[in-house]
């Protein structure tokens, strides 16, 4: 099993610093009051393309061969994923493809083609969208997947270097969970400088996929349905090669959220920290503000995303949200 390196993480960050924005990580006062201990925020909100997508995807682009960037890619995306490697990709001038199913929002889909992507819009799963996008990879085109690779890990793993460098003495880091990558990343760069961290991982009750695998002992399926944490839908892939192993070996505990709860986390990172956030990218607070995170402090939470539907926001904002959809 081929696990990424502290190393490969550090080449990642020298690699990628031309091509992404630094990212702040800043204290939460409000948070920080809630949980007894200093609470940081790792805004990936403020990231190129509204996501930490763009690390991963960047890391992974920058070290194609001349034939295979003459070829282009292929992605299979809930939406940030591929908005991030459509950018990326732009910007190399390189071709890029991105299947996607029909749950991904409008917003997303229209985020994708206007950074210069061509959208494949290919059945009601990621799964329907991955065999679409497995033949093109027949055609010639190299498949960069959003969390499976040891290069996307590598990428993702730069927030958790980064965290290193700010805030030394992190004692818990708090990372939204969908397939895994984000938090493999993060946990291989920050356990090798201490194996105390916690590593804790952020889910939605709604269709967890890396945890009911993890409690399978093996990559499982499950249903895909509509949450508010979009970004973390669809499965881990039962062929998964890298993220599974290095989640299961090195995440100290894994919080499921319900819908309600993630929709207070939206509404907490608009009225007290300024930031629009989406439900991806919330769990972490919303993990803190529902009280399932242990007080092992200094935390550091990533918030991942902010690519939310205008409209959508406002309703949870508002508070409107769940007494119009329950
Ligand atoms: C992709 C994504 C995640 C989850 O990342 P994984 O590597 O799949 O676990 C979390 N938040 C946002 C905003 C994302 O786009």
């Amino acid at each position: 099993m081929a696990t990424v390196t502290l190393a490969e993480i550090e080449d990642a960050a020298r690699r990628i610093a031309p091509h992404i924005a630094q990212t702040p990580l800043l204290p939460s006062v409000t948070l920080s009051e809630r949980l007894g201990v200093p609470v940081h925020l790792k805004l990936e909100t403020r990231q190129t393309t509204g996501s930490f997508k763009l690390r991963g995807a960047t890391n992974a682009l920058l070290q194609l061969t001349a034939d295979e960037r003459e070829a282009g890619v292929v992605c299979v995306s809930t939406g940030n994923h591929g908005r991030a490697l459509a950018h990326a990709s732009a910007e190399a001038g390189i071709r890029c493809v991105v299947a996607m199913s029909r749950l991904v929002p409008e917003n997303k889909v229209a985020a994708i083609r206007e950074a210069g992507a061509e959208v494949l819009i290919a059945g009601h799963s990621q799964d329907e969208a991955q065999h679409e996008a497995d033949r093109l990879t027949l055609e010639g085109l190299t498949m960069i997947p959003p969390f499976d690779h040891p290069d996307v890990i590598a990428g993702q793993g730069t927030i958790g270097l980064e965290i290193a460098e700010a805030l030394p003495e992190v004692a818990s880091v708090v990372v939204p969970l969908s397939g895994g990558g984000l938090i493999a990343g993060v946990a291989a760069a920050l356990k090798p400088f201490s194996s105390a961290v916690r590593v804790v991982g952020v889910s939605m009750t709604r269709g967890a996929a890396m945890q009911a695998s993890l409690a399978a002992g093996r990559p499982v399926e499950v249903e895909e349905v509509e949450t508010l944490a979009d970004s973390l839908g669809g499965g881990i892939g039962l062929a998964n090669a890298h993220s599974f192993a290095m989640v299961r070996d090195l995440v100290d505990e894994v919080v499921l959220l319900s819908e309600a709860e993630i929709a207070a986390g939206i509404r907490h990172c608009h009225r007290e920290e300024g930031e629009v956030v989406e439900g991806a990218g919330a769990v972490g607070v919303a993990a803190i503000l529902s009280g399932r995170i242990e007080a092992e402090g200094p935390v550091a939470v990533v918030v991942s995303g902010r690519n939310i539907d205008a409209h959508l926001h406002r309703r949870v904002v508002e508070g409107r949200y769940l007494t119009e959809t329950a």
